[in-house]
Formats: structure tokens, C-alpha cells, sequence
């Protein structure tokens, strides 16, 4: 029987749908019907009467959303194509339903409250933290591919070359244990004398005989982990000379990571790696922990060491040139908001003039109709306000003072409820009347509640 091969002319890789002018035009319609279904999720849920809870929408919002179009970004960031800008408004009109703000605002401003940073810059910076990441392995291919990407996002142009390199085992870890001595750590350092250590670590000691000891001091920076690494690349260059070595350092996260070997951090899986190597050509290394700051380092030690005929050795090693991928992660993450917040500073917006930051707002318990009336209020879009937009009428006029009826109007100039706001100690400015105090918000509350206002914003 003939059949005849059907042509088709997209494929689905991983969830990917990759066409023949790579243009992603069929993954982003694909993304748009997705996303548009999960959408009347959120509809749902979102009621501004009875809807559920802001901060658990933005959640949802954040698991059945927003992360399908964090999968894939970094390819299809690319396109210019308007597609892409629907995905985008699908996504604005999620957030704006978590938090339940009027149609007419503006989406910055919806960002704002929601703590979502705009889609553009999102997405840069997951370029960027996947290149960082495979920059970790030179073996990975796609450190190739990446180049051109990564330029057009990487407007700090942050170093990612000098990352710690990480390539995957050399050898089966299961088949190699490093030898770690917490011995010490049994005893508890609030409760212990310092000279109860002293003779502990000497009985640990005997059993380590003519071994050269390095000192690791945890406490003078935060990267004990990296202090051992660069010992150890001393060991390394020493080769031959030094083949039984002791590495005492007073870093006990630093020796645990170092039990891990199926999901180590980068600095302890390079230390498993050269340990093991070094092994292999006949030099060994033991690990032990000590506790920092109870003057072990003294005299005690140093007659030890006399006695052992081997000096500690003391290197004075720079090692803060050494940057990990966590370095960088933090570093690209803070970047990123850093943007954020230069770029809404830069926004002509009303909730500019009374929140100047991106940062949250910690309001105090308020019900889903309460936090609606007041994240209205500050983006300065309400019903009341706006609803000419959506009628396509004229701007509403305030039927007493005879100007454009605007929050501000009516929070700080309306005679209509000068006396009402009086009463209510709210304060004659926006940016302290809406503002993130406590006392502020629930005296706002009740002024609505008074007046005829609680249900036309
Ligand atoms: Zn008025």
C-alpha cells in the first residue's frame, strides 16, 4: 500500500515548536491559546468581591502563566514579532486581575503593585543566568550559540568568562570518599572550653602524623569553601613535595557540601575533583573541621607543630577573584532590578508621585474588597475616575466643584467631602493619605466606608 509521508512544517522539540522560518510564529500562537485557557483560571478566582487573596493569585498567576512563557524565552525573545506583544498583554491582564485593578491602568503601574518585573527585562535576565550557567562547562556547545544573545542583553556587560569552571565528574563519585574529620564538631561550641578543643584536636592529630597542615580562616571572609579550593591548588603546584596534607579549616557547611557529591555546589564539586586527582598521583589530603575563634591557631599548635617538624604553612592566598555561579546569579539578579527601578522612576505615572520605589508595600490584613479600593486609589485608575474610558463618553466632571473628577480631587480638594476627610484624620496629601502606613490605610478605609464611596471605585 502507498502512503505518502505527510509534510509538515513545524516540529516539537521539548515542548518547543520550532518552524521552517524560525520566526517562532507557530510557538507563540501555540503559547497564545495556551495561555489564554489558563487565563479564565485566574477570571475566575479573581472576583474583586469575593476573589481570592492577592498575594496567593499572583502565586497561581506565577505557576500557570507566567512560567510558560519564562520556558523557551531566551530563544524566542528574539522575535519581533506581534505575536510576541500578545502573549505579553495576556500577561498583563493576568496580573491585573490578581490585584484587581481598573481597566484603564497603566501597566507599569499594575507591575508595580503585583511585583512583577515588565516581561522585556525578565527575560534578559534569564539569557543571561543560562549563560552564566553553561559558561560554568567550556565543553557545552552551546557556549557557542549563545554569543550573539547574550550581547544584545548584557548591556552591564558583566564578566561571565571568569566564572568558576565546572565539568561533569571525571570519574564515578560514588566510587571516591573524601576523608573528613569532624570529630570536633561533636562538642558544643557554646558550651566548651577552648582548651577541651585544644587537647581534642591534639589526640586527632596523633593519628595524622607528619602531615603538613594548612590553615583555612573562614571567619575573615565569607568563601571558607573557596579558601580550602585555592589551598588545595597550592597542594596541586607543590605536587610531589607535599604528599600528606591536612586541610583544618572552621568552615562545617563548607565540609558537609563537600559529602555531597549528587548535587555539590561548584567550588565543593572542583574541590572533590582535584582532591581525587591528586589522589591518584599519590597525594593525599584529610580534612578537618575546627572551631573558629577559641585561639587554636596559639601556642598549643605551634608546639605541635614543632614537635612534628613541619611549620603550618601560612598562605596568604588572594583568593577574591574567584567568582562562582551563585556570585554571578546575585549579581545579574540585582542588575536586573536595579533596571527595574531606573526604569520606573522614569514613568509619569500617579502611582509615581506616592510610591517611589519598586518594593512592596506591606499592607496590614485587608479583605479582597479593601485591597482593591486601595490599589485603585494609588494607581489612580477608579471607576469613579476612568469609567468614561470604557463608555467612550467625556471626562467625568465632579458634579459639585465643576473640574475633571480625579483621585487627587477628591482625596485632598473636593468640598464635597472636605468634612468627611476631617473627621477621618486623613491626610491632605496623596502620598501620605495612600501611603504604606497602616494607621493611613485603615483610616481611608473607613472614610470610604462613611461616605458614598466604598462602592463606585
Ligand atoms: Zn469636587
Amino acid at each position: 500500500m502507498e502512503k505518502n509521508i505527510p509534510n509538515n512544517n513545524t516540529v516539537k522539540i521539548l515542548g518547543l515548536k520550532f518552524d521552517t522560518k524560525m520566526n517562532w510564529i507557530q510557538h507563540l500562537k501555540y503559547l497564545k491559546t495556551d495561555i489564554n485557557q489558563k487565563l479564565n483560571i485566574i477570571k475566575m478566582l479573581s472576583h474583586t468581591q469575593w476573589g481570592g487573596d492577592e498575594h496567593t493569585l499572583i502565586r497561581i498567576h506565577r505557576q500557570l502563566i507566567r512560567v510558560k512563557l519564562d520556558y523557551g524565552a531566551i530563544l524566542y525573545q528574539s522575535t519581533s514579532h506581534p505575536h510576541l506583544k500578545i502573549i505579553d498583554s495576556a500577561l498583563n491582564s493576568s496580573i491585573r486581575l490578581c490585584i484587581g485593578a481598573f481597566k484603564s491602568s497603566p501597566i507599569e503601574s499594575i507591575r508595580n503593585i503585583a511585583q512583577e518585573a515588565p516581561p522585556e527585562l525578565r527575560r534578559a535576565e534569564k539569557t543571561l543566568l543560562y549563560a552564566a550557567s553553561i559558561t560554568r562547562n567550556t565543553d557545552n556547545p552551546a557556549n557557542k550559540h549563545i554569543v550573539e544573545t547574550i550581547q544584545i542583553v548584557n548591556e552591564d556587560k558583566i564578566q561571565l568568562g571568569s566564572i568558576l569552571k565546572v565539568n561533569p565528574y571525571s570519574y564515578p563519585p560514588w566510587t571516591f570518599k573524601l576523608e573528613i574529620n569532624m570529630e570536633l564538631a561533636q562538642n558544643k561550641k557554646e558550651n566548651t572550653n577552648p582548651i577541651i578543643y585544644q587537647e581534642h584536636l591534639r589526640k586527632v592529630l596523633d593519628n595524622y602524623q607528619n602531615c603538613n597542615m594548612f590553615f583555612t580562616d573562614a571567619s575573615k571572609t565569607e568563601k571558607g569553601a573557596i579558601a580550602v579550593l585555592k589551598t588545595i591548588e597550592f597542594i596541586q603546584i607543590q605536587d610531589k613535595m607535599l604528599t600528606n596534607n591536612l586541610i583544618l579549616t572552621d568552615s562545617l557547611s563548607t565540609l558537609r557540601s563537600l559529602e555531597n557529591n549528587t548535587n555539590p555546589t561548584d567550588i565543593a564539586k572542583n574541590i572533590q575533583e582535584k582532591t581525587n586527582d591528586l589522589k591518584l598521583r599519590g597525594i593525599n589530603i584529610t580534612f578537618i573541621w575546627v572551631p573558629g575563634h577559641t585561639n587554636i591557631r596559639g601556642n598549643e599548635m605551634a608546639d605541635q607543630a614543632a614537635k612534628e617538624a613541619a611549620q603550618p604553612n601560612n598562605l596568604n592566598i588572594q583568593f577574591l577573584d574567584t567568582v562562582t555561579y551563585d556570585d554571578i546569579k546575585t549579581h545579574i539578579k540585582s542588575k536586573s532590578l536595579i533596571k527595574w527601578q531606573t526604569h520606573w522612576s522614569k514613568q509619569q505615572t500617579k502611582l509615581n508621585e506616592i510610591k517611589n520605589t519598586i518594593f512592596n508595600w506591606r499592607d496590614p490584613d485587608l479583605s479582597r474588597k479593601e485591597k482593591i479600593l486601595m490599589n485603585r486609589l494609588r494607581i489612580g485608575h477608579t471607576r469613579l475616575t476612568h469609567q468614561h474610558l470604557m463608555a467612550k463618553e467625556e471626562p467625568t466632571q465632579c458634579t459639585v466643584c465643576g473640574v475633571a473628577l480625579t483621585v487627587k480631587h477628591v482625596i485632598t480638594e473636593c468640598y464635597q467631602y472636605a468634612e468627611d476627610l476631617k473627621t477621618y484624620n486623613i491626610p491632605p496629601n496623596l502620598y501620605e493619605a495612600l501611603g504604606p502606613d497602616s494607621k493611613n490605610t485603615s483610616n481611608m478605609l473607613t472614610f470610604l466606608k462613611k461616605s458614598d464611596l466604598y462602592d463606585k471605585i
